[in-house]
């Protein structure tokens, strides 16, 4: 392609939308134009870039025996009301977007494509004889995010690659996780990237198990914990460890103390010279369940601990059945607004204990008259403790369980791991923590979508089963964008080889030297030829800029027929490296070859 003939517009700017260097480097570079809230165009050199992403990711998937189909983006909105999902996703987390046509029928536009594949695997599948299946699809997705930002890294309309598997037992699925595992990795690999596979929260499904591939970079909005020996590594949301040792409680007798102005436990632990091992801290959090059933839930932890609200969401989809509900539509830390739908009374934020009288709850229809209280396992073994006393401004301390508090009967483990606690699989050995960005996500999902919306199969013995399933996705935009995020300088993008949009560019220093041009077109039309990408930058334009141009667009390898050329040779630049190297023009071609393949492997 000539840059003459191109939409080429490059910025000197950094723009005022833009917050991580990815996302400023992809608008100034011209890869791709905010269109509105989330929703970008992936203009000429981005969509190569794209192309060639799911060129990698068609071809892990091909190799593992899955299929390539494409299905629809419109969903009927009775789909989703089979599988129970489309209240949570159009109203409670909001997520889908709905529309109604013009016959009034509901619609959702697809963030995600159980629902479709499993009415497929309903329809389609009936034996035993035709599992497994693995069909998957590279298309756009659209999900309303709250904040959507970050450019393509979190969009509202994105590109993902979604696979989903049928089986006829665990084994078999847990052989085709495995296979997406290595798919992934090999993916990613080839993408150039820096990664780790990490394990992940199942959410509400729990049991089987999933992990998700993140890539490591600061922007990352996920934290990963892991180990230097490489035997753990998880998303903090789902990583365990031991936490440290309490400290003895130097208060031997139970007694309550004025603490004025000691609402945190920071403030306390100064006031009353302990340790935060010695507190137990009560955690007010409202959660709100499907059937409508409003929930108030208090969390007795260790001081020194926080409470992980993903885990704490799983123990209360858990118990949702104590409330004849099926699953938690909001979980959050009420605040004063939120408190005053439903406190009789005004609550003593920061001094209360685990005993907090249930009658600071007005009781009605949709609000549970009676706290949830739940423990955690860091609090249980405490003894003379400090913890609130259900006064302002007091605490009291000495307390034991089952004496001055009875224990809550529901022990949970909802902390949230933290960088520097032991490794449960290794005490010696300390969490360490890295931003990650989640670029894919593989998944044992069961039976929870071919029970509810009943897809079976016969098995051999002749049974009706409901198929075993499991699911796997890639951000392909996402982790275009991820490639820039960690990989460029002052200069602008570096592109790894494999998924750059061009291999090469041309530069022409002065296109009125009628040698430069004629070199250049020659070399242009040998390597295009030859099956090295390449650019021609023959813009009427000074040499400073076309390099700098060069340089921003990522390009890896850049010619120059300039000085050089008076020995037969031309100038290439190295991006990554800037390193310079003089060729001979009958060279270029096979030498830049071998630099290719050696580069993408
Ligand atoms: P996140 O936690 O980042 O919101 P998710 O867990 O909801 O993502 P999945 O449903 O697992 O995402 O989707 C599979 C993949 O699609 C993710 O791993 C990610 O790479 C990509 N993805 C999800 N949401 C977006 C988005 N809004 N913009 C771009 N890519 C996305
Ligand atoms: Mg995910």
């Amino acid at each position: 392609m000539r840059l003459s003939q191109m939409l080429f517009v490059t910025l000197r700017e950094d723009p005022a939308e833009a917050e991580i260097p990815s996302h400023k480097l992809l608008l100034r570079a011209g890869y791709i134009r905010r269109i509105g809230s989330g929703i970008y165009a992936y203009l000429p050199l981005m969509w190569r870039v794209l192309k060639k992403v799911s060129q990698i990711v068609r071809e892990e998937m091909d190799a593992t025996g899955a299929q390539e189909c494409l299905l629809p983006q419109l969903q009927p909105a009775d789909l989703w009301r089979e599988s129970g999902r489309w209240d949570t996703y159009t109203q409670a987390e909001g997520i889908m977007f709905s529309l109604t046509d013009r016959r009034d029928t509901e619609l959702g536009l697809g963030p995600t494509h159980e629902e479709v594949i499993t009415t497929i695997a309903k329809d389609m599948i009936r034996s035993y004889r035709q599992l497994p299946l693995h069909l998957y699809q590279i298309q756009n997705k659209f999900r309303d995010e709250i904040r959507p930002r970050f450019g393509l890294m979190r969009g509202r309309e994105f590109i993902m690659k979604d696979g989903y598997s049928f089986h006829a037992s665990e084994e078999s699925l847990k052989k085709t996780y495995q296979d997406m595992a290595r798919a992934y990795s090999n993916m990613l690999r080839r993408s150039g990237l820096e990664f780790r596979a990490v394990d992940a929260d199942s959410g509400a499904i729990g049991g089987s198990g999933s992990q998700e591939f993140m890539v490591l970079a600061e922007a990352g909005e996920d934290e990963v914990l892991y180990t230097e020996d490489g035997q753990y590594a998880a998303n903090v949301e789902k990583a365990v460890s031991m936490p440290t040792d309490a400290e003895m409680s130097q208060f031997a007798t139970f007694e309550k103390r004025e603490t004025p102005g000691t609402e945190t436990i920071d403030k306390l632990c100064k006031f009353l010279n302990c340790s935060a091992t010695q507190v137990v801290k009560n955690v007010l959090y409202e959660a709100v369940y499907d059937n409508g059933t409003t929930v108030l839930v208090l969390v007795s932890i260790r001081g020194d601990q926080d409470v992980n609200q993903v885990k704490l969401l799983n123990e209360l989809t858990k118990l949702a059945g104590n409330y004849q509900a099926k699953s938690v539509l909001f979980l959050t830390v009420p605040d004063a607004e939120a408190q005053r739908k439903w406190a009789a009374k005004s609550l003593p934020l920061g001094y209360m204990a685990p005993d907090v009288a249930d009658d600071y709850i007005g009781g009605s229809k949709e609000v549970n008259s009676k706290f949830l209280r739940l423990v955690d396992r860091t609090a249980v073994d405490l003894t003379n403790f400090v913890t609130g006393s259900n006064e302002s401004g007091y605490h009291v301390v000495g307390a034991n369980w089952n004496q001055e508090f009875p224990l809550p009967t529901t022990v949970v483990g909802v902390r949230t791991a933290k960088k520097g606690d032991r490794a449960l699989h290794n005490p010696e050995q300390t969490l360490q923590s890295a931003r990650g960005i989640e670029v894919g996500h593989i998944f044992q999902l069961g039976t929870k979508y071919s029970q509810i919306m009943g897809a079976t199969y016969t098995s051999e013995q002749g049974e009706e089963m409901p198929l075993i399933m499991g699911c796997y996705g890639v951000g392909v935009s996402r982790l275009a964008q991820s490639a820039v995020e960690q990989s460029y300088d002052k200069d602008g993008i570096i592109w790894p080889v494999a998924i750059a949009p061009y291999h090469a560019i041309i530069s022409i220093p002065n296109i009125s030297d009628a040698q430069q041009v004629e070199v250049a077109e020659k070399l242009y039309t040998e390597l295009n030829q030859s099956g090295i990408e390449t650019l021609l930058d023959d813009r009427d334009e000074r040499a400073g800029v076309k390099f700098k141009d060069a340089d921003l667009i990522g390009i890896p390898y850049r010619i120059v027929t300039g000085r050089s050329l008076k020995a037969g040779k031309v100038e290439v630049v190295e991006r990554a490296t800037h390193k310079s190297h003089e060729i001979l023009i009958d060279e270029v071609s096979s030498t830049l070859k071998e630099w290719i393949d050696a580069a993408i492997k």
